[in-house]
């Protein structure tokens, strides 16, 4: 079934300058960018994209991480695409994701682990309307 889902490339990894060879990876693996931009975000604003993490105890370095320098968000499509990008991003820790995942290629910590996929078809429709409008993916 032609799905879709929202995908971050994250701060460290735009740092880096690896934001093309994500962008490659993705592309390989079959996915249709559907929407793309370049943008900064607050703090307040990355609290609001993980609100759901609030609790936990990495919630303020996170979100600081993800305000922390320019990012990539994106809408995905392709069969299957939320199972198959988070196969395609790898475990969250690099230190356990699999070889020739994208967190295994470019991701240097837990936190600071390159690009974020979303995890769910009701987290993919609340974070693709956090950061697109809906003529963006017309
Ligand atoms: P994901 O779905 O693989 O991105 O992982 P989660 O939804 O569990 O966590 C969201 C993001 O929070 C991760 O991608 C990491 O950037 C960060 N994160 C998750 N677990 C930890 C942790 O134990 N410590 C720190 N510092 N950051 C974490």
């Amino acid at each position: 079934m032609l799905q879709r889902t929202f995908s971050i490339i994250k701060p460290d990894a735009f740092r880096k300058r690896y934001a093309g060879a994500i962008l490659a990876e993705i592309e390989k693996a079959g996915f249709k960018i559907v929407a793309i931009k370049r943008l900064s975000i607050s703090k307040t604003q990355a609290e609001g994209f993980y609100y759901v993490h609030k609790d936990r105890p990495f919630f303020p370095s996170l979100t600081t991480f993800m305000s922390s320098g320019p990012i990539i968000p994106m809408v995905l499509e392709k069969d299957n695409a939320i199972a198959d990008l988070r196969k395609l991003m790898g475990a969250t820790n690099p230190a356990n994701a699999e070889e020739g995942t994208i967190r295994r290629k470019f991701a240097a910590s837990i936190e600071e682990n390159a690009i974020h996929g979303s995890d769910a078809e009701d987290t993919a429709k609340f974070e693709i309307g956090y950061f697109f409008a809906g003529y963006e993916l017309a």
